[in-house]
């Protein structure tokens, strides 16, 4: 070890002392005033909970049925029907007048344990820890009371997901698939410790969101360790060319990787996801009978291959908004001719809005600014030098291909009948949690209908994570979760941007009540 290693290490020793110590306590973390306790009312165990005067909508259908009464007990719809609720003793009746009511949201494709932030620094550890919380309040506090996370710290996930059974932390239920099950070196394309020295450590006390097998012995090793405590399925990553600025090539599975992936999840009954920005990973896809697709492809598809897809029962969550969020013009003295569509220039227009808008209620204002000023670096330092800087950023170019052919393939999809979620990719620098709304509002640029929208973010998604017997639709036998907004929003999609109350399990949240203290 040289004197400058010895000197550096010294120095971040102190920083890991403070963080060791943060992140042991993390479970039990309380004392963030910007986190909001809250606790949600309902109607007491055995006693119904009756929403009168509601305008249901029908996701699958796209219809609303007016001046319903839900009647809600122990976390279960009992009854969704025009009757006038006959309540007893300990009942509980609340008058929607003629709110209208969806089913709870689902976020098919976000990263939970991840802050949304593109430096991980001792200077905003505190906060990054807050995030992580906050995280799972901003989801709820959005009407978004499932996630699927696509990809975790483990033992952060863990914790967390404790902390909400228990009632001492909001959130939505997880559907999860505990780390990435990729080949070292694989996306996302990064050593947690090249972004930082204190990353070795901290792994340890988060639990790797990595797996990074090197051969199939080890690849089956760790598919049953990572599959343990409940795991729904597994989560690849098939691309075989990096998202980074400056960094080229990375591995992929070879085919015998793949087929023992795929004989793994077949066997222990789980579902596969994976990240595919490339007709390379979408061909392996196709081939190996991915159940979804994640993410957008930068190559037109063929009518065949749509048709391939949609006979094989592939599904897609598309995420746009991240590649929007990617896409930035920020790279560019001048965006080159190629990307100036009417398309991808309004989506520039709203993705500045967007970002410059006051984020509070989605992020730590000190992460949403650090990543503004991350922007600067693709001038600084030009794309191709960035990698070896130690900036870790996503390509530009990259994602605007993805802006040019991603809408065309997915309204092909969506003619096929090809299944169609959507997800946000939130935990991704610039792109928060709670913002499934901008997701949705991006579809119905590109072409969706707003029934088709809320098909996509409800029953779409449930179907897509396995869980549409339980949610996904206000009906009788589902789980109690319901979004009340006070539009319409088969006529304005925007009304989804701000619920009045989020039911999870049968429990009210007022969200005028759960606010962050910036
Ligand atoms: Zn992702």
């Amino acid at each position: 070890m040289n004197k400058n290693t010895f000197n550096l290490t010294r120095r971040e020793l102190l920083r890991n002392a403070a963080l060791s110590a943060a992140l042991l306590s993390l479970p039990n973390l309380t004392g963030f005033t910007s986190i909001p306790q809250y606790q949600p009312t309902g109607a007491p165990a055995g006693k119904t909970l009756y929403l009168t005067n509601a305008e249901v909508i029908d996701v699958v259908r796209g219809l609303i049925f007016s001046n319903q009464t839900i009647a809600v007990r122990d976390g279960i719809i009992r009854s969704v029907s025009s009757w006038s609720p006959e309540a007893r003793e300990g009942d509980m009746v609340l008058d929607l007048k003629n709110q209208y009511v969806l089913p709870g949201l689902i976020d098919a494709h976000c990263h939970i344990t991840m802050p949304g932030a593109s430096e991980l620094s001792a200077r905003l550890l505190l906060d990054v820890l807050t995030q992580l919380k906050r995280n799972f309040v901003q989801q709820m506090r959005q009407g978004v009371t499932t996630i699927r996370d696509m990809g975790a710290m483990p033992k952060i996930l863990h914790a967390n997901i404790g902390q909400t059974k228990k009632g001492e932390l909001i959130g939505p239920r997880v559907v999860y698939c505990n780390s990435f099950t990729n080949i070292q070196g694989g996306h996302p394309d990064l050593d947690p410790g090249e972004i930082s020295i204190l990353a070795g450590l901290v792994m340890s006390f988060t639990g790797h969101s990595n797996m990074w097998f090197k051969d199939t012995e080890e690849l089956k090793e760790k598919m049953r360790q990572n599959s343990a405590g409940g795991a729904s399925f597994v989560k690849l990553t098939m691309d075989k060319i990096s998202v980074l600025c400056g960094k080229g090539k990375i591995p992929a599975y070879s085919d015998e990787h793949l087929k023992t992936i795929f004989n793994f999840a077949q066997k222990n009954n789980l579902a596969t996801a994976g990240h595919i920005h490339t007709k390379f990973g979408f061909d392996r896809a196709l081939r190996f009978g991915l159940d979804s697709i994640e993410h957008s492809i930068n190559e037109l598809l063929s009518p065949e291959e749509i048709e391939t897809m949609a006979k094989k029962n592939i599904a897609t969550v598309p995420t746009v908004s991240v590649i929007q969020m990617m896409a930035a013009p920020e790279a560019y003295d001048e965006l080159p001719k190629k990307y100036r569509t009417d398309f991808i220039e309004q989506e520039i227009a709203e993705r500045r809005k967007y970002i410059n808008s006051n984020l509070a209620e989605f992020t730590e204002l000190s992460i949403h600014k650090a990543n503004l000023a991350h922007l600067a670096n693709y001038k600084k330092y030009g794309c191709e030098n960035l990698y070896k800087n130690k900036k870790y950023m996503a390509n530009p170019e990259f994602y605007f291909n993805i802006m040019l052919t991603g809408p065309k393939n997915l309204l092909a999809m969506k003619e096929a009948g090809i299944v169609i979620g959507c997800g946000t990719d939130a935990g991704v620098p610039l792109t928060y949690h709670g913002t499934l709304w901008r997701e949705m509002e991006i579809l119905t640029r590109i072409g969706f209908s707003n029934a088709e929208v809320l098909r996509s973010a409800t029953f779409n998604n449930a179907k897509i994570i396995g869980m549409v017997d339980k949610i996904g639709t206000v009906d009788t036998g589902k789980i109690a979760d319901m979004v009340i907004l006070k539009e319409n929003p088969l006529k304005k999609i925007e009304a989804c941007r701000r619920p009045s109350v989020v039911i999870k399990d049968g429990k009210l949240y007022d969200v005028g009540k759960i606010a962050f203290g910036t």
